[in-house]
């Protein structure tokens, strides 16, 4: 039931939540005919119990595969299912044979809990939780298995009428034990995915994919505190789109939407990894270069520059940029210092003429004159 709510309110995209309900209802009702066996018939007690109980373990692995974002593969359980059913109806109606039907289900329920757990430990994205669960369906696979070696070998004299062996036992036990442990573990898979999608959200703006501002702040911060720290260089760049209002006043607002996204996506794919974009207002990104002085800064912003005013993207209006950079040796400007040098400086790009690159005047030297960024002289 806890699954099927969960199911409702998070987020679409999580696959698996509700075939692990599904799992656990198949389950328990399994369970329930197991312990019918004095009262139902044992096409119900034993074929249909046993059936129920691999169903629901296929229909956990179903889930897994989904929440991993795989094809889910129900073809391959259903037929499972049914050559499970079949082969139980013919051990206990045609060759009522207790042991062939215990080597017969554990073999299938090591197969399953095994695979399930190769799944978990094979995910890209391993966390706690996986791992916890992925170590339960282990477990679960090697109990299988040594009770299969068990009834294999004979060494359990029990019937199916009355199977006290300590090895029966401990494998229902840890059945029962095991399947609240992997619900509770696959929970948490669930709800730490949401977290971390609620986390991203709350982070990227959801249009450029780049970091919101409030983000940004915090990680600037942080960085210029390093810089001091460790006494290197930091730079910021303000980026404005030129004459953006043009570009959705011509080709209507959805194509200003693509520039925004398609500027995002070709500057983070000039950047390297700790470099941080954020979308500072609507066509307005800032973007702080860790580690970085003022001439490789400005090698940066010229490049971004080019890409835009040399490159056209498919179906996208052509458009181009304008940026302001403000360096500081060794964290000596703070985060408002950095932002005011990196917004006159842009404010003198767009005076200037625009598509252009203009250093925060306390650093320069003179003003351009030639509007090339790479014959200024370097600062300091
Ligand atoms: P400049 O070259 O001086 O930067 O001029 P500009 O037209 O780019 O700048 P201005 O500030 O006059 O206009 C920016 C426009 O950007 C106004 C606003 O409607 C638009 N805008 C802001 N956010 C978004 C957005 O998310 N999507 C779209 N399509 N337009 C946006
Ligand atoms: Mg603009
Ligand atoms: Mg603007």
């Amino acid at each position: 039931m806890i699954f099927f709510v969960l199911r409702r309110s998070f987020p679409r995209d999580i696959g698996g939540i509700g075939e692990w309900g599904w799992g656990c209802v198949t389950m328990v009702a399994g369970a329930f005919l197991f312990t019918s066996r004095n009262t139902l018939p044992p096409l119900l007690t034993i074929v249909v119990a046993n059936t129920l109980i691999v169903g629901g373990i296929a229909l956990m692995h179903v889930s897994l595969r989904r929440f991993a974002g795989r094809r889910a593969g129900y073809r391959h359980a259903a037929g499972l299912v049914v050559a499970v059913a079949a082969g139980l109806l013919w051990l206990t109606m045609v060759v009522d044979d207790y042991r062939g039907r215990l080597e017969f289900v554990t073999s299938v329920n090591t197969l399953l809990f095994g695979l399930s757990a190769l799944l978990l430990f094979r995910m890209e994205k391993q966390g706690f939780a996986e791992r916890f669960t992925g170590t339960l369906f282990a477990a679960e696979a090697l109990v299988s298995l040594g009770r299969f070696y068990f009834a294999v070998t004979g060494q359990d004299n029990g019937s199916y009428w009355n199977d006290n062996s300590p090895v029966h036992v401990f494998y229902l036990a840890s059945f029962s034990i095991a399947l609240v442990g992997l619900s509770f573990g696959f929970m948490l898979m669930v709800t730490t995915r949401v977290q971390e999608k609620l986390e991203y959200a709350a982070s990227h703006d959801d249009l450029s994919g780049a970091y919101t501002r409030a983000t940004f702040f915090r990680m600037m911060s942080g960085e210029v505190q390093r810089a001091r720290r460790q006494r290197r260089p930091l730079s910021l760049l303000l980026i404005d789109i030129d004459d953006f209002k043009r570009i959705n006043d011509s080709h209507g607002h959805p194509a200003g939407d693509a520039v925004i996204r398609t500027f995002a996506e070709v500057t983070t794919g000039e950047l390297r990894g700790h470099d941080l974009l954020c979308r500072y207002g609507g066509e307005e990104f800032a973007l702080l270069l860790p580690d970085t002085a003022l001439d490789e800064a400005i090698a940066v912003a010229e490049r971004i520059r080019a890409r835009f005013s040399d490159g056209s993207f498919d179906g996208m209006p052509s458009f181009t940029v304008s940026l302001g950079v403000q360096s500081a040796e060794q964290g000596a400007l703070d985060v408002a210092q950095m932002i005011e040098g990196a917004d006159r400086a842009l404010y003198i790009a767009k005076k200037l003429g625009k598509n252009r690159v203009e250093i925060a005047p306390e650093l320069s030297y003179t003003p351009g004159t030639d509007g090339l960024v790479a014959n200024r002289p370097p600062a300091q």
